[in-house]
């Protein structure tokens, strides 16, 4: 899960733009950080630290070559001594490396055997000294570098620096590798948003492919070891929608920015919804796959295929899915969710339904990430660079996909768009009621608990205010169906326990706000979400109703409340510990 960035050109601030690059790729992985720097043919600088990445003295550095990692650990702690870049016994090959070798174990003890000394605890480690052992034999790199290839097991991406050479190998499998060039220099990076201020032509590497940089210089051979043509693709991003901007933190940005996501997507993809809606309508079953936020717009959609478009959709966790896959066969449709598109769970999902023949449908934020090139057909969520850990425009742009496909897939597309537009009103209503969601917040950032009741539609969206909650603020939140208060969750309500509850005029109105009845009877502090105001409500926050797209604005209230819980309680929003963005490790 971990960010790489790498550089080799004529710029001679490299250490500077190696800081840079890896401070946009921190929402990967953020427990340590590493840094080399080639300052000529005889010196290196190199630095390797635990906690967030600093520049203390990398401004001062001139040099125009070198590469930086940062870590999310996975094998050994996170110590000095694990960070990357790994180096061999002479100290002259480096790696970096995003993902696990799991094959470690052996190829560790026979390197021991061979003499080498190995100081950390990294499955990463093996990569340098295996280089080094190899090429006691081979003298030409690129065939080093293939027999690691073959050597090593696992989903990885990885670059490999020979210092005195002054060359970059790079490859991967599955885990994310995207090639950038410009008039002064080439990049290796995790993601194309890194790449975004220096470039728009991009290359997302294949699995299996090996770049070279040399010389300044890109090649790129197939997996074959053939000689293969770079055809770079032209970026998506500007440069300025990955920067902070007048914003303290991404979270709050991204959080603002929903309401222009959402009218782009309402005003431009009523075509490639249409295509998209053919298949599911030729489809024997369709599956929606998600992880996390993913997995509760999943939810969401299968309350939206049902009411609006009277369609069975099933939905599953995308870890869980690959253990579910027999049934599946030529014409099933598999519709993966996915943010960064590189989502392990997720890519290997989809690879065994493709064994199996099924049909898959991305809808996915990034263009060329690895789920968009393994996909049949693709919806683009064209919801920005989202660099908070926290997924917030990314979350709803999905549920704004799937509301209006269920809309053409009921022939209803003008009623869908309106109502979506409507949402949208609601949302930007409710960025601007920030201060009272922060009022709110401040009364309940010392709550143990906090449990978010919801049914039909909104049971999903109370799943996903939760995990809103409970991932940046680390306050326990549980979400609920509210018919399942009487089979457990309110054995926990007692004086002033907080409970907000979804309550849209819709089919579960009555039911809810007898529930909101039952916990206030237990001394529960209710803050109420609706369109009608009730005296069972402590608090309550007005959201028009706008038919399910309610959600959408419902969802927005808890990302500003955990926003505000999380500044509250003294924590960083947008990188909640343990927690990376893109999950390329299982
Ligand atoms: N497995 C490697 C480690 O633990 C790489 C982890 C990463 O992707 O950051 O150091």
């Amino acid at each position: 899960m971990c960010g790489i960035f790498a550089y080799q050109g004529k710029k001679t601030d490299v250490a500077n733009l190696i800081f840079y690059g890896l401070k946009s790729l921190e929402y990967r992985g953020y427990d340590s950080w590493g840094i080399l720097i080639k300052k000529n043919n005889h010196h290196f600088y190199l630095k390797r630290q635990t906690g967030k990445i600093t520049d203390e003295k990398l401004k001062t550095i001139v040099a125009t070559e070198g590469f930086g990692h940062t870590r999310w650990a996975t094998h050994g702690g996170v110590l000095e001594k694990n960070t990357h870049p790994h180096f061999d016994c002479q100290k002259q090959i480096f790696v970096v490396h995003n993902g696990i070798i799991e094959n470690f174990t052996q190829l560790k003890q026979n390197l021991i055997k061979k003499g080498h000394k190995l100081y950390s605890e990294t499955d990463t480690e093996v990569l340098p000294h295996l280089a080094e052992e190899l090429g006691k034999k081979i003298n030409d790199r690129l065939k080093i570098i293939k027999e690691i290839i073959k050597k090593i097991k696992g989903l990885n991406a990885i670059i490999f620096y020979f210092f005195k050479n002054g060359e970059f190998y790079a490859f991967k499998n599955s885990s994310p590798i995207v090639v950038g060039k410009n008039y002064d220099g080439v990049f290796l990076a995790s993601d194309a948003a890194a790449l975004a201020p220096y470039t728009n032509k991009v290359y997302f590497l294949d699995d299996g492919e090996i770049i070279v940089i040399k010389n300044k210089n890109l090649s790129l051979f197939d997996k074959n070891g053939k000689p293969k043509k770079i055809s770079f693709i032209d970026l998506n991003y500007k440069a300025q929608d990955t920067f902070l901007g007048q914003y303290k933190h991404f979270m709050i940005k991204e959080i603002s920015e929903q309401p222009k996501v959402l009218t782009t997507i309402a005003e431009t993809q009523e075509q490639n919804l249409k295509k998209a809606a053919k298949l599911i309508k030729n489809s024997y079953g369709s599956y929606l796959i998600g992880c996390g936020s993913a997995y509760y717009a999943c939810l969401v959609g299968t309350y939206f295929f049902s009411k609006i478009a009277k369609r069975h959709i099933n939905a599953a966790v995308a870890s869980e899915f690959s253990y579910l896959v027999d049934f599946l066969k030529e014409t099933s449709l598999v519709i993966p969710l996915s943010q960064s598109g590189e989502t392990i769970d997720i890519i290997s999902s989809v690879k065994k339904a493709k064994e199996k023949k099924a049909k898959v449908l991305a809808i996915t934020n990034v263009l060329g990430s690895t789920l968009y090139r393994e996909a049949h057909e693709k919806l683009l969520l064209l919801a920005g660079p989202e660099k908070c850990v926290l997924a917030t425009k990314s979350f709803t742009a999905k549920l704004a996909f799937l509301y209006l496909l269920a809309h053409i897939l009921n022939g209803s597309f003008k009623k869908g768009k309106e109502n979506l537009k409507k949402a949208i009103k609601e949302v930007k209503k409710i960025i601007n009621e920030a201060d009272k969601i922060k009022k709110l917040a401040s009364l309940l950032k010392n709550k143990k608990h906090i449990f978010i009741l919801g049914r039909g539609v909104s049971y999903p969206v109370a799943l996903e205010s939760a995990l809103k909650i409970k991932e940046s603020s680390y306050i326990h939140a549980e979400g609920f169906a509210g018919g399942e208060l009487k089979h457990g969750v309110i054995a926990l309500i007692e004086k002033q326990t907080p409970v907000i509850i979804y309550n849209p005029s819709d089919e579960t109105y009555e039911d809810t706000l007898s529930s909101a009845y039952e916990v206030s009877a237990r001394g529960a502090y209710v803050i109420g979400i609706a369109s009608k105001n009730n005296p069972v409500y402590n608090q309550f926050f007005s959201i028009e109703d706008c038919d399910d797209a309610t959600t959408i604005p419902n969802v927005v209230f808890a990302q500003i409340l955990g926003y505000y819980l999380t500044l509250a309680r003294g924590f960083d929003p947008d990188k909640p510990r343990n927690l990376a963005k893109s999950v390329t490790v299982k």
